[in-house]
């Protein structure tokens, strides 16, 4: 469905990113894959996934560095000669309370989760723009609708997130370019293994309690949501249904946002 078009991918070598780029490999596009950590693995993974004449690349641009992300989304674009599908995953965490919130993390979780995105889609439009086509999907967080104790900045930067896709989606409302957010509750990453693993030793309680305590007292389908669900709903959004799906932020969270 998607042979002939390009997804750069940021923060693609682990989790939901990885999720992502394996769907829209096995949908036929180009990947660009980003991210710390086993890049070499990643890239195996999605290679197996490839169908039809699809190729994969990797570029190591650090998300909080404009100079960096720009200088990947130049390397998509001279290896593939195009960005059509720009997801912007990157992101990071930290939870502590206000008072006690390192400055430098804030800033860090801002350049991250929030001013990344702006950087891609500000150096990827032009050349959607010419195409006329492009889908821009920008990965949110429940935390982008409503809020938690201890995570301000990943709430601020999330709900700006959700802000900058509405404005980028009525910016381009008139064109073949759609820019829309998803919003995952608790997907069980490396990310999130963080928080249960340092709930577990707050409370002395296994792993496996501390993951039933996060998503009863969150998420009430006591499910978590998987990078391979989050893949097919982005494969839908980059089909010809999602044509005229502009500015919104579409949770996927076990009812979390229902409450
Ligand atoms: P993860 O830690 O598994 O993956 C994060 C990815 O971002 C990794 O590839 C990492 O290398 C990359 N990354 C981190 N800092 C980077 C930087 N400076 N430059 C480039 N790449 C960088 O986490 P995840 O859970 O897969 O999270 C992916 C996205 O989904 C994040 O934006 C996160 O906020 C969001 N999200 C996650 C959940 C969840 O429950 N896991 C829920 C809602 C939203």
């Amino acid at each position: 469905m998607l042979k002939g078009k390009t997804a750069l991918v940021t923060g693609s070598t682990s989790g939901i990113g990885l999720g992502l780029a394996l769907a829209l490999a096995k949908n036929g596009a180009n990947v660009m894959l980003n991210g710390f950590g086993d890049a070499d693995a990643a890239k195996a993974e999605v290679a197996a996934a490839m169908t039809g004449s699809g190729r994969v690349a990797y570029h190591g641009a650090d998300m909080s560095k404009p100079a960096e992300i720009e200088a990947m989304v130049m390397a998509c674009q001279a290896e593939f000669g195009a960005v059509d599908i720009l997801v912007n995953n990157a992101g990071i965490q930290h939870v502590a309370n206000i008072e006690d919130f390192p400055a430098e993390r804030w800033d860090a979780i801002i350049a991250i989760n929030l001013s990344s995105a702006f950087h891609t889609t500000r150096l990827a439009l032009p050349g959607m723009k010419s195409r006329n086509w492009g889908r821009v999907l920008n990965i949110a967080s429940v935390h982008g609708l409503v809020a938690s104790a201890q995570k301000s900045a990943y709430v601020a930067a999330k709900h700006g997130l959700v802000g900058f896709t509405k404005s980028a989606a009525l910016e381009c409302a008139a064109t073949g370019i759609t820019h829309n957010a998803i919003c995952p509750g608790w997907v069980l990453t490396p990310l999130v293994q963080k928080q249960v693993d340092a709930r577990a030793a707050q409370a002395g309680i296994t792993a496996d309690e501390a993951k039933r305590q996060l998503l009863a007292e969150k998420q009430p389908s006591l499910q978590f949501t998987t990078p391979e669900q989050l893949g097919e709903l982005a494969v839908f959004m980059c089909s010809t249904a999602g044509d005229n799906i502009r500015g919104v932020a579409w949770n996927v969270d076990g009812g979390w946002v229902a409450q």
